[in-house]
């Protein structure tokens, strides 16, 4: 991972971090720093901050944090290199090539480009006679020639081979169209079509790289459909299906809907901005990415039974992202593709009346209540009222609430005092049971970063005091002779810290330091923790005396000593008499 210096100062002053972070990421400005919402764990207030300063983020949620790249690195699940490489890209650097192992990421080259591949080869069986049936298939759903070359749909033959023989006649191998998941391997140890007989559906991520398909059976066989599994390009818990064409509209709402041919038949109708999850019910992720190009959510999914489970879920994972939802329901039980293809020419009029009438998510949630209990006997009335109540409890804007209160009062008949105080109980409730689930999956979070410095748990205080040094160290580059004389490296007593004090030591020779220097030598995690050094000590900058304080309790450590040479052992117990007798605070060891 040599990349040469110069070309890693060029791309930092060419990649601001606040620039790079705020095209994922809505920043407001606090002071010197920059907050937002994390895109990396749900909150609804901001602990994500950005440091133009040094170049650096850290949450202060789930402890995430690191340079420019390590974002990139998070955001776009990407390697280093690969990191370094987008960042590259777009500040129209060229990476030095060598001396750098990139195998991860020739093997994701050569995915993507089976991928457009494979992708290419399904298209043009559409026009062939294996590919008759897919042809007929989307044309009696009304599909067009436009529409299917702008979605890039295809067809898979059911022939086993062919696709694989295809990708072989253009020099893949078939280990890397098994790691694409368009092969399998036989038991007997050929490779074969992971697709037979489907009418395939490209998945693009945002970048337009093809990264996955949906392939739908044309017969009665199951499973209906089958989507690649995950591959070192496709995550399916972030991936949505035409949010590469739904982000280039620049509008600030986002329809959801369920299905491929839902999505198309939309985008049709003129409703460009409409996205699916796929195969998966919806994900705190793929709300997150949502939430980076929108304010609003419509959720259109099927009037079903099940459709209408899968709204209830979707409307907190994405309010949680922090999206305003708004639920369309599509009257007579039918799917958007069969609304349009029912109304034929008036549909997009009439959905867009739909959409215009859509109520809010409250509205949503009470109506279908509403329809589920008989207001007109005591016990319906008493259970509407109660769970009417809990869902009032959920919304956070005080005005609202109380015209919600207001009209299930007039409904039931009681007063809306009554339910605006049952919806404080359960308000204060929900929030306690909020904060255990928090501060449990912090405990996790933060049990999974400690692994970068384990020793920190046995020793609490003089980890701390190391951490005081480093922080220090840090930002006063000029103290770095003193300090090594003062601390040398070998009186470090936890592992980790040991180490980034060296570095550090080495690193400040040359001058001033920032969280970047370090990023390719440190993991992910090292990273996260090296900023929570740096920036937790931000507030409160430990200043000389507090430093030498801090290197007391590392230097009298005992379980340094344990470790120590004789000699060490020796000038301790010289400098602890010392101490004793004349209070000599030279804090040297010797
Ligand atoms: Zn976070």
């Amino acid at each position: 991972m040599a990349l040469p210096e110069y070309f890693k100062q060029e791309l930092k002053s060419r990649c601001q971090i606040q620039d790079i972070v705020s095209s994922y990421v809505n920043l407001k400005r606090s002071g010197k720093n920059l907050m937002g919402l994390c895109p990396f764990h749900n909150e609804k207030t901001p602990s994500f901050c950005v440091y133009p300063e040094n170049g650096s983020f850290y949450c202060f949620g789930c402890h995430t944090g690191g340079d420019v790249i390590t974002f990139i690195q998070h955001i776009e699940r990407l390697d280093y290199l690969e990191a370094v490489k987008f960042l590259a890209q777009r500040a129209g650097l060229t990476v030095p090539e060598d001396g750098v192992d990139d195998s991860v990421s020739r093997l994701r080259t050569r995915i993507l480009e089976i991928n457009r591949e494979s992708a290419r080869f399904f298209y043009h069986c559409l026009s062939k006679p294996e590919g008759k049936a897919g042809l007929s298939y989307l044309l009696g759903r009304g599909l067009d020639p436009g529409t299917i070359k702008r979605f890039g749909l295809g067809y898979a033959p059911d022939s086993g081979f062919a696709l694989v023989n295809w990708l072989r006649g253009k020099g893949y191998q078939p280990q890397e169209m098994v790691q694409a998941d368009v092969a399998r391997i036989s038991k007997n140890g050929n490779a074969y079509d992971r697709y037979r007989g489907r009418v395939m559906f490209p998945i693009f991520d945002l970048r337009g790289n093809v990264v996955a398909f949906g392939g739908r059976i044309l017969t009665d066989e199951k499973p209906k459909y089958i989507n690649t599994m995950d591959t070192l390009v496709y995550h399916k818990s972030s991936g949505l299906f035409a949010m590469n064409l739904a982000k280039d509209t620049g509008s600030k709402q986002l329809i959801l809907a369920e299905g491929y041919m839902d999505v198309i038949a939309l985008h049709r109708a003129g409703f460009t901005n409409t996205i699916a999850s796929l195969g998966t019910s919806l994900t705190a992720e793929q709300a997150n990415i949502m939430r980076r190009y929108a304010e609003e959510a419509v959720i259109c999914y099927d009037s079903d039974a099940a459709g209408q489970r899968a709204t209830q879920r979707a409307i907190p994972i994405l309010k949680n992202a922090g999206l305003s939802v708004k639920v369309v329901t599509v009257p007579g039980n039918k799917d958007p593709d069969e609304f349009f293809r029912h109304w034929g020419a008036e549909g997009p009029v009439r959905f867009q009346k739909l959409l215009e009438q859509s109520g809010n998510d409250v509205e949503y949630q009470l109506d279908k209540l509403k329809s589920q209990f008989s207001l007109e006997t005591d016990d319906g009335k008493v259970k509407y009222l109660q769970e009417g109540s809990q869902v009032i409890s959920k919304v956070l804007n005080p005005l609202e609430r109380d015209v919600y209160a207001g009209r299930l009062a007039q409904e039931c008949g009681v007063s809306k005092e009554s339910i605006l105080s049952f919806a404080a109980q359960a308000a204060a409730k929900e929030r306690r049971h909020r904060r255990r689930e928090e501060i449990r999956s912090q405990q996790q979070i933060l049990g999974m970063k400690s692994q970068v410095n384990p020793e920190k748990q046995n020793h609490p205080r003089t980890a701390f005091a190391e951490e005081n040094v480093i922080a220090y160290l840090f930002d006063h580059p000029d103290r770095s002779e003193a300090l090594q004389v003062l601390l040398p490296v070998g009186n470090m007593v936890t592992t980790w810290n040991k180490k980034l004090y060296q570095a550090l030591l080495e690193k400040t020779k040359n001058g001033a330091v920032s969280i970047s220097d370090f990023s390719g030598a440190l993991n992910e995690n090292e990273m996260s923790e090296l900023t929570r050094i740096v920036v937790q000590h931000r507030d409160a900058p430990p200043d000389w005396e507090d430093v030498k304080k801090s290197i007391d309790v590392i230097n009298s450590d005992p379980n340094r000593l344990q470790n120590a040479s004789e000699e060490e052992t020796k000038a301790y117990f010289e400098r602890l008499r010392k101490q004793k007798i004349g209070g000599t605070d030279d804090g040297t060891t010797g």
